[in-house]
């Protein structure tokens, strides 16, 4: 673990030490970009706004920084619910964290706050509202302190342009006037321009710079497919995931209980969720789905904004969304831990009447217009035979080759052949039998069957057998097609017929061409998947499971699937090889490497399966975390601590915080030079020391807590200071 002490902030994007830290705190390899752009820049105390897809890695963006630079950073963030999460995460990455929100009483918050001026917080968050409250006063104390990096998450809440305005937001505007030397980063997922212009102006940041990453997400395959008994059509794509997590987004709340119920009656596991749910029935349904307790979510949009569950493996859509913005912001749920994942949306044409009524009735025509205009893309995006991620990319200004290999048109999938001749005898068959018969009669007629069911005046129709030479199965499946197109419809219950839409109307007129989807075998994508040990897999996982419940968290915070699949994949047998799993840090391998070590140790012996130890080198283990050393200012005080002065009168004598003093002298416990003796009396430090044993040192205020107010966390921090040496020293960190 490592922990940011007065540090200088300079440091350049391929520092040891920003490296350094990716590895033993967060585990990863290397920097997705532009990660590596934004975490050099906002060490540099410039200001800037990160623009990145949902799952592109934006909180490490400032999670990194922030453990870097002196003092403690703020996040805003508006999501209140999300907070307790996402320090629950970083704690277990060993990072002291802190939130700062209304679920917490006064005196809760008193003591968040004491913990903070402590100076052995990191990160704290806090809604925006929190920051500002009380005509400044928390802005007041956290002047006395040194604030090294506000990051302002959601950033397009500041904005009307954007799709969730908070006016909450506009007041952080003040930050850069009342903060005018710390670095402010704003990240969004948000793309448009106009959004993107908006909070750079409303933040007031000085001379900032814009990263922008793409936003395409090459784990998620995009598919279409026509809403015709979707019911089933859903049944058949569940059957090859079994026990895969999901979410299936309906339009309207019975829908989401419908499906439910539905899915229940057919053996899946799935719940509901909407906004008209009470909240406590509602607050289950959502954890119990984060905690992987139940696999399916049949929800409405209300369901996902602020989901952070990474191992969401599909998202459905059994509705059309009202427009793309909304479509990618949903599917990109799915995947957020990197592995193979699909996006399936069920299109009718009837959807596109439906929304359109709903945007009709709007009385602000302008905003009208530019719903309709988003909801002909978004019909265009499905009855596209262009690559999807093609089409949904150049949709956000992004260039993108195409012929991806992971949508269904680029699959073959959807096969196509012009059918406007097919078309026509269609739409001039239901014409000449007057609007008023269903599919099969339709089909029995253009086909000239001999059934005495077909009237005789129909017999002697122009059109009658004009298709002799279509089975009856394709024609209904083509005119299927045409009804979710657009030119046919069907109305009537419980014996739907035929109507000509206006569109079918000018396409008969018209010289428009028609394409239909030939019926095909559908081609089998090979998954570019890594090869894992499924049933090794299923071992760690259900491990997974019984340490998030005995801590009472979601499982993928414990560990990510991808962590799992990796592991299952490369069969680390030694702490040594844990390090090479991508995901896996200091902490959480302190914590909790021996007992997915002894999973993977029994397994491989009983399977018989050997992993050539050489075969395996640690790569991304940091070597040496001593590298970049103390700060000048430390030295300073660790000289006047050689002459024999103590916190007390060094802090004195230099005019600083005795706290301070004591993070200086602090970064020579960790590399050696001073033992805790030195500084805390001996007994004392013996006691804290078996309070660390117990409750752990990665997170001081657990041990804190069970030590009393008797002791300071100035002292908890010098003896922990030590314990992580004694850690890095095992594992030849300072050889
Ligand atoms: P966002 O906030 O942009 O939606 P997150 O910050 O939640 O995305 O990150 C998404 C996922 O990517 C998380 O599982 C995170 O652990 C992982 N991740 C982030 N950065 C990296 C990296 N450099 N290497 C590997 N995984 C990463
Ligand atoms: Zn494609």
């Amino acid at each position: 673990m490592k922990i940011a002490t007065s540090r200088q902030p300079v440091v350049l994007p391929d520092d040891k030490e920003v490296l350094a830290c990716l590895n033993s705190v967060f585990g990863f390899k290397s920097f997705r970009s532009p990660q590596d752009q934004i975490v050099s820049h906002v060490l540099q105390k410039k200001d800037a706004l990160a623009i990145m897809p949902t799952g592109g890695g934006k909180s490490l963006c400032y999670q990194l920084p922030a453990l870097l630079i002196p003092g403690v950073s703020i996040v805003i963030s508006p999501l209140i619910a999300l907070m307790k999460d996402q320090v629950d995460g970083l704690r277990l990455l060993g990072v002291e964290a802190e939130f700062l929100n209304s679920t917490l009483s006064a005196s809760e918050q008193a003591a968040v706050f004491s913990r903070i001026e402590n100076g052995t917080t990191k990160l704290v968050y806090m809604a925006p509202e929190r920051l500002l409250a009380d005509s400044g006063y928390l802005i007041n104390r956290l002047k006395s302190l040194q604030v090294g990096l506000f990051a302002i998450d959601e950033a397009h809440c500041i904005s009307q342009w954007g799709h969730d305005f908070r006016p909450e937001y506009l007041q952080l505007g003040r930050l850069k006037d009342e903060f005018p030397d710390t670095p402010v980063l704003a990240l969004t997922a948000t793309a448009d321009k106009l959004t993107r212009a908006d909070i750079l102006e409303k933040l007031n940041l000085n001379h900032p710079a814009t990263f922008i990453s793409s936003f395409n997400r090459p784990n998620i395959d995009y598919h279409i497919r026509e809403k015709y008994d979707h019911y089933q059509g859903l049944l058949d794509f569940l059957k090859d995931r079994p026990d895969e997590s999901g979410i299936v987004y309906c339009l309207s709340r019975k829908g989401t209980e419908e499906t439910a119920e539905f899915l229940r009656e057919n053996g899946y596991d799935a719940l509901h969720y909407h906004a008209g749910m009470p909240r406590d029935e509602r607050d289950d349904h959502q954890n119990r789905f984060i905690k992987d307790q139940v696999k399916i979510m049949c929800a409405t949009i209300a369901f996902g904004m602020g989901i952070d569950k990474s191992n969401v493996r599909f998202v459905v859509h059994i509705d059309l969304p009202k427009n793309i913005e909304n479509y990618y912001q949903e599917t990109g749920r799915a995947g957020r831990d990197g592995l193979p994942s699909t996006a399936l949306l069920f299109f009718g044409y009837g959807d596109v009447i439906k929304l359109k009524r709903f945007v009709e009735n709007d009385k602000d025509i302008e905003h009208s217009d530019i719903m309709l205009n988003k909801l002909d893309r978004m019909a265009d995006f499905c009855q596209t035979r262009q690559c999807r991620r093609q089409f949904l990319l150049n949709y956000f200004d992004e260039a993108h080759a195409g012929n991806c290999d992971s949508c269904d048109n680029c699959l073959g999938q959807t096969d196509t052949f012009d059918a406007t001749i097919l078309t026509q005898k269609v739409i001039s068959a239901v014409a000449r039998l007057d609007q008023n018969f269903g599919i099969g009669y339709v089909v029995d007629f253009l086909r000239g069957s001999q059934s005495q069911r077909i009237r005789e005046n129909h017999k002697a129709l122009k059109t009658y057998g004009v298709g002799a030479d279509t089975s009856a199965d394709e024609w209904k499946k083509y005119i299927r097609q045409l009804i979710v197109d657009g030119f046919l419809s069907q109305e009537g219950q419980p014996y739907p017929i035929l109507k000509v839409t206006a569109k079918g109307w000018d396409m008969v007129k018209g010289e428009e061409k028609v394409l239909l989807t030939k019926v095909k075998v559908v081609k089998k994508k090979e998954k570019s998947t890594v090869d894992y040990d499924k049933a090794l897999f299923e071992l760690l996982r259900k491990e997974r499971l019984t340490i998030a419940q005995s801590l009472d968290l979601p499982p993928f915070m414990v560990l990510h699937d991808s962590v799992l699949v990796e592991m299952s994949s490369i069969f680390p047998r030694n702490e040594d090889q844990l390090w090479n799993v991508s995901g896996l840090g200091s902490a959480k391998i302190q914590r909790f490497g021996n007992q997915f070590l002894a999973i993977i140790n029994t397994y491989c012996d009983t399977h018989n399966i050997s992993t050539e130890p050489q075969a395996i080198t640690p790569k991304k283990r940091p070597k040496k975390a001593k590298k970049s050393g103390p700060s000048k200012t430390s030295e300073t005080s660790f000289l006047l601590h050689q002459e024999g002065l103590s916190i007390e009168e060094i802090a004195s004598k230099r005019k600083l915080a005795p706290t301070t003093v004591n993070q200086h002298l602090c970064e020579f416990v960790k590399i050696g030079e001073i033992l805790p003796e030195a500084l805390v009396e001996k007994t004392r430090v013996l006691t804290i020391r078996s309070a660390f044993e117990k409750a752990g040192y990665d997170v001081l205020s657990v041990a804190k807590n069970a030590l009393g107010d008797d002791y300071s966390y100035n002292e908890l921090r010098i003896v922990q200071q030590r314990l992580i040496f004694e850690a890095l020293d095992k594992k030849g960190l300072f050889q």
